[in-house]
C-alpha cells in the first residue's frame, strides 16, 4: 500500500462493540485478568501496553517501513531511551550539527557513562579516524538542524556496517513520507512526534522504529517499559490521528518551502538560502539521491548581523517567532540565541518552519519585512 493509505488505516482500529469507525480512547490504566489469572486480551497495565499506544505504534511502524516502533512521552525520551540501551563504556560518533537538546543531554547525563565524538560526519576521511574498538553507534540526523547539511546515509552505514557498527537516524526533518532510512539500511529510526507528525504544535511526543526484533531492540522496550517514559492515551489518540494527514501537509509544506526559498534567494538583502530543494545548496544531488522530497524547513542568512535578522523577525506579522516547527503555522526563529554560548550558528541565520498558509501570503509578510529593516 502507498504512503497516503497506510497514514489513514495503520492506525486505527472499528470498535467491534459499538460499531464507531473510529478507535475508542481507552483511558483504563489496569485490564482485567479471567479466572485463571491469566490476561485474555493481552493487555496487563497501560505503562507496558495500550491499545491506543499499540495502533500508533503500528502505524509508525508500517510508515517507516519497519516491523516495531516505540512511543515516548517526547523525543529526547526517545533518544534518550537509545543512549540507555547501550552498554556502559560505548562509543557513539554524532554529527557537529545537530539537535541541541539531545547533544546537551549527552554532555550533561551521559559523561562518565558513554563516550561521545561530535564530528563532520559527512567527511569519510574524519568518520573513520573516530571510529575506535569501543565504537557502537553512529548517529545522524538529515537534513540537520538548523543548517540544513545532508548526510549521505548509504555512504555512513556503509562504513558503519563495515566496522560492525549500528546507525541510527533522526528522521524529524524528513519524516518518511521524504526520506526513509531503513530502506537504505539504518538500523533505527528515530522521530520527534512533536514535530511534523504531531503537525498542530499542541502534542509532544517521541518514537523510535526499528527494522528487526533483536537483542538491541528488547532492550529499548525495557527501557521504554520500565523507564516509563510512555505517551498518554490521549497524545496517542491526537497523534494516530494527525498523522492521517501527514502526507498532504509534508506535500504543501515542502511546496511553500521550495517558492519561499526561490523567493528569498533572490531577495538583495538575503546573503544566503539554505535549502535541500535548491540547486545551489551544496549538496543538492545526494537530496535527489535519497530523499522523496526536500521538506519544510529552511533557514536563511539576513545581510547584516543579528540586529537586522531580529528586525526581520520583529516586523513578520504571519510568521511567529517561537521555537518548534511542524506545525500547519509558520515558526521564525533566531537560532544561535536559542543554542547557547556552544553554537556554531551564525547570528545572522533564522530558521523557518514554513507552513501550510497560502504562499502569496507568507511571500508578502517577507517583503514586507525585509523592505522595512
Ligand atoms: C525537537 C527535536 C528533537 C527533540 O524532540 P522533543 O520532542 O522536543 O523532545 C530531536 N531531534 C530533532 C531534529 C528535533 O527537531
Amino acid at each position: 500500500m502507498k504512503i497516503e493509505t497506510i497514514a489513514i488505516h495503520a492506525g486505527n482500529q472499528k470498535d467491534e462493540t459499538s460499531g464507531a469507525v473510529i478507535q475508542p480512547i481507552v483511558m483504563s490504566t489496569t485490564f482485567e485478568r479471567a479466572a485463571d489469572g491469566s490476561y485474555t486480551s493481552g493487555y496487563i497495565y497501560s505503562r507496558s501496553a495500550n491499545p491506543n499506544r499499540t495502533l500508533l505504534e503500528n502505524v509508525l511502524a508500517k510508515l517507516e517501513h519497519g516491523v516495531d516502533a516505540a512511543a515516548f512521552s517526547s523525543g529526547n525520551a526517545a533518544g534518550m531511551a537509545v543512549f540507555q540501551s547501550l552498554k556502559p563504556g560505548t562509543h557513539i560518533i554524532l554529527p557537529d550539527d545537530m539537535y541541541h537538546g539531545l547533544r546537551n543531554q549527552l554532555k550533561a547525563l551521559f559523561v562518565g557513562i558513554l563516550e561521545f565524538d561530535f564530528i563532520d560526519i559527512n567527511n569519510t576521511e574524519v568518520l573513520k579516524q573516530h571510529i575506535k574498538p569501543n565504537t557502537g553507534l553512529i548517529w545522524i540526523e538529515t537534513p540537520s538542524n538548523p543548517l540544513l547539511k545532508l548526510t549521505d546515509i548509504k555512504k555512513v552505514i556503509r562504513i558503519a556496517h563495515k566496522n560492525g557498527i549500528k546507525v541510527a537516524c533522526d528522521n524529524t526533518f524528513a519524516t518518511p513520507v521524504f526520506q526513509q532510512p531503513l530502506v537504505l539500511g539504518a538500523d533505527l529510526v528515530m522521530h520527534s512526534s512533536t514535530k511534523y507528525f504531531g503537525g498542530h504544535s499542541d502534542l509532544m511526543g517521541g518514537v523510535l522504529i526499528t527494522p528487526v526484533k533483536d537483542d538491541w531492540w528488547v532492550k529499548i522496550k525495557q527501557v521504554q517499559e520500565m523507564g516509563g517514559a510512555i505517551p498518554s492515551p490521549m497524545d496517542c489518540y491526537y497523534l494516530a490521528r494527525s498523522i492521517k494527514t501527514l502526507p498532504y501537509r509534508m506535500a504543501g509544506h515542502a511546496k511553500n518551502a521550495q517558492l519561499l526559498a526561490e523567493y528569498l534567494q533572490k531577495h538583495p538583502k538575503v546573503e544566503a538560502v539554505m535549502y535541500p530543494g535548491l540547486p545551489e545548496h551544496p549538496q543538492h544531488d545526494i537530496a535527489k539521491e535519497q530523499m522523496l522530497g526536500f521538506g519544510g524547513m529552511l533557514s536563511v542568512c539576513i545581510k547584516g548581523g543579528e540586529v537586522e535578522a531580529r528586525r526581520v523577525i520583529n516586523s513578520l506579522e504571519l510568521f511567529t517567532q517561537a521555537t518548534s516547527l511542524g506545525g500547519v503555522e509558520s515558526l521564525i526563529e533566531h537560532r544561535a540565541s536559542v543554542e547557547g554560548p556552544d553554537t556554531k550558528t551564525p547570528f545572522n541565520l533564522l530558521r523557518v518552519s514554513v507552513g501550510l498558509e497560502h504562499i502569496d501570503d507568507l511571500i508578502t509578510d517577507m517583503e514586507q519585512a525585509l523592505s522595512n529593516y
